[in-house]
């Protein structure tokens, strides 16, 4: 089964792609992710890559699209993934279909998770990351049990730089404007299911699952 998680910036796209992966046994590919382990260990895609995301803005295609066809092309795909943060553009939609053509797959659905805009910016100014073990956290709704220090690991919890106010709403613009246009794309492919993420975790898992449930029957 391969699944695509679809939705503005902060609609919890990371957090429930954890809790799919983890449940479908799926292989979580998140282009973030991998984009923000290169800047920190800068390599040539982090070089290239951190002025583009430190703006909010999109890394050029060519950058993720090459990026992507290697990472689903290894052995450990072949029983199915999970893209959370790709594609971003009706381009990089078009260059995957063709990838997993050539893979001889394809995406079985979409899952595009709504949230409103007003939440969006209180959820991403809030939000904390563990520089060592990722796990994500919410100074309002998921505060750590130590201020500042990541649950699992005791790591200090460090805000994105790309989570400030000014880069969250170049960013939001970037959704609208180049992402957005993804939902119009894969309704006609008849594979789209929208979920309410304004719910609290647990909720918008249980729609998840409910909508998995729906596509494979
Ligand atoms: P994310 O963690 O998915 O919010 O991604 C963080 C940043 O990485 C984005 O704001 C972009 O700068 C870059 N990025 C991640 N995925 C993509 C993509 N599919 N296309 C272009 N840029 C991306």
């Amino acid at each position: 089964m391969n699944i695509i998680l679809l939705g503005p910036p902060g609609a919890g796209k990371g957090t429930q792609a954890k809790n799919i992966s983890a449940r479908y046994n799926l292989v979580h590919i998140s282009t973030g992710d991998i984009l923000r382990c290169a800047v920190v260990n800068k390599t040539a895609l982090g070089v290239r890559a951190k002025s583009y995301m430190e703006a909010g803005e999109l890394v050029p295609d060519d950058v993720v699209v090459d990026l992507v066809r290697e990472r689903v092309a290894d052995l450990d795909c072949k029983s199915g993934f999970l893209l959370d943060g790709f594609p971003r553009t009706v381009a990089q939609a078009v260059e995957l279909d063709a990838i997993l053509k050539a893979n001889e797959t394809e995406v079985d659905f979409v899952l595009n998770i709504e949230v409103s805009q007003d939440e969006i910016v209180k959820r991403l100014t809030s939000r904390r990351v563990c520089g060592d073990c990722n796990r994500t956290y919410n100074l309002l709704f998921e505060p750590p049990r130590d201020e500042d220090k990541c649950n699992e690991c005791g790591t200090a919890l460090y805000r994105r730089d790309d989570d400030s106010e000014e880069t969250i709403l170049n960013r939001m613009k970037v959704y609208y404007q180049q992402t957005a246009p993804l939902i119009a794309y894969y309704q006609r492919s008849g594979k789209l299911k929208n979920i309410d993420g304004g719910h609290a975790i647990d909720e918008v898992f249980a729609d998840i699952e409910e909508a998995v449930c729906a596509c494979q029957n």
